[in-house]
Parts: C-alpha cells; sequence; structure tokens
C-alpha cells in the first residue's frame, strides 16, 4: 500500500506540474495575444484618426477651394465689368472727339502721358491722379525698371501692376528706348523692342498693348518710319506723338518754368500732353494742371486705340 500510494502521489506531483507548466502556457499566450490584440487595436484606431483627420482636412481644403474660386469669379466679373465700363466709356469718348473736330461741340479734351516710366516717383504720380480722380496714359519702358533709375536702391517691377490696377492706360514706349543703341539700326530691330515691351506688360498686367510712342517721336525712326508704321499696323498697333509738352524730359528743374511751358502750351480742344514720370517739378505742379485743365473746360481721359489722336 506503502508502495502503491508513493507512487500515485509522484503520478500527483507530476500531473500538479503539468497542469501548472500548461496554466503557465496558457496565461503567457492569453498574455501575448492580449497585447497583440490591443496593439492592433490601437493600430486601427489610431488609422481611424488619421483617416478621419484626412476626410475632414479634405472637406476643409475643399470648402477653403470653393471660397477662393467664389471670390475668384468675383475678381473675373470685376474685370469684365471694368472692361464693358472702359469700352462703353471709350466708344463715348470717340463720339465727343469726333464732334469735337467735325466742330460740333465746343468740350475739350486732353490726354496726359508719362513717359519712359516707371519710375520711384510714379508712386506719388499715381497718389495725385487718384486724388482728383483722373486717369493718365503711360507709356512704359522695361529695360533696366528692377531698379528705379530715380532712386537705385528701390524696384519699380510692381509699378507696372499697380498703374493697370488704378485703370491707368497702359501704352508701350519700346523695351529699351536705346535710341542711340541700335533701337532704330532697321524697322525689325524696332519692332523687336516693342514685342519685347508688349510681352512684359502682359505679363506684369495681363493687358496686351496696343498703341505705341517712338522714342524720340516718331521722326528719329528717320527713313525707317512708314516701313515701322506698317509693322506696327500688322500687329495691330496704332502710334501717338504729342501735341503739347513741359519740357520736362531733360534736366527741368525750375517748377515756374514748367509751368509757363504747360501754360503756353496748352491751347488746342483736344491735347496731348507729353510729361516724365520722374521728373520732382512736373510732379509739383501736376495738381495745378490738373485744376486749370478742369477749370479751363478739358475732360481728362485716358487713351485708347479707336481715339482720332492715335495714329492707325
Ligand atoms: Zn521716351
Amino acid at each position: 500500500m506503502a508502495k502503491i500510494s508513493k507512487r500515485s502521489n509522484r503520478s500527483l506531483r507530476k500531473i500538479i506540474i503539468i497542469i501548472s507548466i500548461l496554466f503557465f502556457i496558457s496565461i503567457t499566450i492569453n498574455i501575448i495575444i492580449y497585447l497583440k490584440t490591443n496593439s492592433y487595436k490601437n493600430n486601427y484606431n489610431n488609422m481611424i484618426e488619421q483617416l478621419n483627420s484626412i476626410t475632414s482636412s479634405k472637406e476643409e481644403k475643399e470648402k477653403e477651394y470653393q471660397k477662393v474660386s467664389e471670390r475668384l469669379d468675383l475678381v473675373n466679373n470685376i474685370d469684365e465689368r471694368t472692361n464693358e465700363v472702359k469700352k462703353d466709356f471709350f466708344t463715348k469718348a470717340k463720339q465727343l472727339e469726333d464732334k469735337i473736330i467735325a466742330g460740333e461741340s465746343n468740350e475739350k479734351i486732353v490726354y496726359i502721358t508719362f513717359d519712359d516710366g516707371p519710375y520711384y516717383l510714379t508712386y506719388q504720380f499715381l497718389e495725385i491722379l487718384d486724388e482728383y480722380d483722373v486717369f493718365a496714359t503711360f507709356f512704359t519702358i522695361g529695360d533696366n525698371k528692377d531698379v528705379c533709375y530715380d532712386n537705385r536702391s528701390e524696384d519699380c517691377s510692381g509699378m507696372y501692376a499697380l498703374e493697370a490696377s488704378k485703370g491707368h492706360t497702359m501704352a508701350n514706349h519700346t523695351y529699351s528706348h536705346g535710341i542711340w543703341k541700335g533701337l532704330y539700326d532697321s524697322p525689325e530691330s524696332f519692332m523687336y523692342q516693342v514685342k519685347l515691351q508688349e510681352n512684359l506688360i502682359k505679363d506684369r498686367t495681363g493687358i496686351k498693348t496696343n498703341i505705341v510712342r517712338f522714342p524720340g517721336g516718331a521722326a528719329t525712326a528717320g527713313g525707317y518710319k512708314n516701313r515701322i508704321i506698317e509693322l506696327l499696323r500688322e500687329n495691330g498697333y496704332g502710334w501717338i506723338n504729342w501735341t503739347a509738352s513741359i519740357g520736362d524730359g531733360g534736366n527741368l528743374r525750375d517748377h515756374n518754368v514748367g509751368w509757363s511751358n504747360f501754360v503756353n502750351n496748352i491751347s488746342a480742344n483736344i491735347e496731348v500732353l507729353l510729361q516724365h514720370d520722374y521728373n520732382r517739378v512736373t510732379l509739383r505742379i501736376l495738381p495745378d494742371e490738373i485744376k486749370y485743365l478742369k477749370e479751363h473746360g478739358y475732360h481728362i481721359f485716358p487713351l485708347f486705340y479707336e481715339s482720332n489722336m492715335v495714329n492707325k
């Protein structure tokens, strides 16, 4: 009996050991399963969160995009509306010009034009034009305009867009203005500089120019003048000189001289006034010029292709 009991004791211990081992194995497996499941769960939750955030940010982006495109539509419509208003305005201005030229109207028109810019001072010219609610025409060039001639530490490249955004007429005075530097070497060299400036203005403002002023005036082109005019016409351009000037293209420093030049030059019923937006004398007398012109019955208009003053 003692033997049997010893054996059964041993078997019992074995069984207990085996059961214990199995128990530990099972616990370990469970723990592993639990941990694994948990990490899967965490991963899964993270993925859901990420997905949610992606979806919501996509929705936000779509909303933003919607807002932006609505604003863009508004801007495009404003452009369209502005163009319509301009077209309407130019049609009426042309009708008025026709009547004045035919002697059927005593009204008067002046086109104020600024050549060779933009310059650093152009900002102040624009402010005065704004203040008096006047639109002008800028015959711009492009060479070296990333620095302003009259303040070389400044950048003039943004000025084209500013002039255009205020509704002034953007016109073409060639890119280089290089009267002594090959501009008038041939009709083609002239047209090349016109195209360069056309592209620059198009890039900066979205506007395609269609009025040219020859640097120095059309006579400066000498024997090439007629061929250049032909090429301009083929490229959709009209050209214009000026009928009045205050002589500010060179070294005009005395505002009294500038003022008397101005007063002595303004007399016709339709005037095209040549000035330069770098000259401080011009800047100083511009408000008085505008007042004088208005007091003397002049309508101050921006130039347009259809105008009788633009040669085609
Ligand atoms: Zn010029």
